[in-house]
């Protein structure tokens, strides 16, 4: 019996990796955490009968502790609750789901306690990628990548020398927007920016797809995963959403991962690794696919990417301002107080009035998140759309 805890456990990937729990009798859930989704975690709560449940939110923790009274679940709340669930003993696996820098403490404790980790939440690498991988190396814990474009790469690499690549490349589908110039992005909706050709994911995720940060930061969380130089990732849009992304040898071999557009594949993989079990769903039926294309990002309009090359230039605490930045316009945007492409203006915005942090401690990461939400907070109010 494999155990795991799920923190984002309400979210799009902690629901789709509790479908997995279902599916495979072998999995059992030890823990389960989330923000402030009541509801939904007592729904998890009465189905998978975790010894630990936990919200970050206080008035949310009460409720459920009053809601769940009559099951063996004990509720946790705050920075507390994440951290305990992070260091349990009968905790093998730690999924981390979270959105956001949130992830950065629990996955550190995680590690330091010996969990292997099974990482989605992309932001804590890109902030803290220089603390998290010599962390891990040096307890031996694995990371195992959830992301599809990261999963698909460590798929390829497997049994492969790592010092015979030449080069990543990176699949993007390109996001709603695809093919459509600066002007015609002037006045696009929260609505427009959610719909996702490819992917059903979670709303600031699926906003990223759209600005291309998403990109972004998939190349600084893939230098940090496979310790490649910047230079060595390329970008390549693919709109199908077929290849989940390449690597390229030395002798011009390209090794690629295949598949539907489906979170659960790279999950379970994860969960499971270095095994493979059965999914049900579509599979890919080449008889019907009539067409795999490849096109260079537009990155003079989709600037989100080009930022991330300069964010993990500038290095530091340049990626976290470029995160954080992001992740605050992208909050502004969902609640209609911002346009599109003024998040791109408050990431560069936030960017050159950051001075860089070298080597930055988690305080020093907190710190400048805190920083640019100032920044970001004060164009916000400036810019009061009621
Ligand atoms: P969602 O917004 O769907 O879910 C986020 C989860 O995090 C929810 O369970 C939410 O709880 C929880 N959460 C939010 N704030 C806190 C907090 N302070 N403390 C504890 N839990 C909190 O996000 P996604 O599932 O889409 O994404 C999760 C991560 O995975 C992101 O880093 C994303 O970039 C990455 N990822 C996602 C993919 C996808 O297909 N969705 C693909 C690849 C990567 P609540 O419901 O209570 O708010
Ligand atoms: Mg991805």
């Amino acid at each position: 019996m494999k155990k795991i805890g799920i923190l984002g456990s309400t979210g799009s990937i902690g629901t789709q990796t509790l479908a997995i729990v279902r599916n495979n009798e072998d999995l059992q859930v030890a823990a389960l955490a989330a923000g402030s989704n009541v509801a939904k975690l007592e729904e998890q709560i009465r189905e998978f009968s975790p010894a630990v449940a936990a919200l970050w939110e206080e008035k949310a923790a009460d409720e459920l502790r009053i809601r769940v009274a009559d099951t063996n679940t004990k509720v946790l709340c705050g920075m507390e609750g994440l951290l305990e669930i992070a260091v349990m003993e009968e905790i093998e696996v730690f999924v981390t789901a979270v959105v956001g820098m949130i992830g950065i403490k629990p996955t550190i404790a995680a590690i330091e306690a010996g969990k292997t980790i099974a990482l989605a939440n992309k932001e804590t690498l890109v902030t803290a990628g220089h603390l998290i991988m010599p962390l891990a190396a040096q307890r031996k814990v694995p990371i195992f990548p959830v992301d599809s474009e990261h999963s698909a790469i460590f798929q390829s690499m497997h049994g492969e020398n790592k010092e015979r690549i030449s080069k990543i490349l990176l699949t993007a589908s390109g996001g709603p927007f695809r093919g459509r110039s600066s002007a015609d992005l002037k006045g696009v909706t929260v609505e427009d920016a959610l719909n996702h050709p490819n992917w059903a994911m979670g709303r600031k995720i699926t906003v990223d797809s759209a600005t291309l940060v998403n990109k972004g930061l998939e190349v600084i969380e893939a230098k940090w995963l496979f310790g490649v130089e910047p230079e060595k990732i390329q970008v390549v849009v693919h709109p199908q959403s077929i290849i989940h992304s390449m690597v390229e040898y030395v002798d011009g071999g390209i090794m690629a991962q295949l598949g539907m557009p489906d979170m659960k594949l790279p999950i379970q993989y994860a969960l499971f690794y270095p095994d493979r079990r059965p999914m049900e769903g579509k599979k890919v039926d080449f008889y019907t696919l009539s067409s795999l294309t490849f096109e260079k990002p537009d990155t003079e309009t989709f600037k989100g990417l080009a930022m991330a090359y300069k964010a993990i230039e500038l290095g530091g605490s340049m990626p976290t301002v470029y995160n954080a930045a992001n992740e605050r316009a992208v909050a502004l945007f969902l609640d209609r107080r911002l346009r599109f492409l003024e998040i791109y203006d408050l990431i560069e915005g936030a960017m050159e009035q950051h001075k860089t942090v070298c080597n930055p401690s988690v305080e020093e990461i907190l710190e400048a998140e805190a920083e640019t939400y100032e920044y970001i907070n004060a164009y916000g109010n400036a810019h009061r759309r009621d």
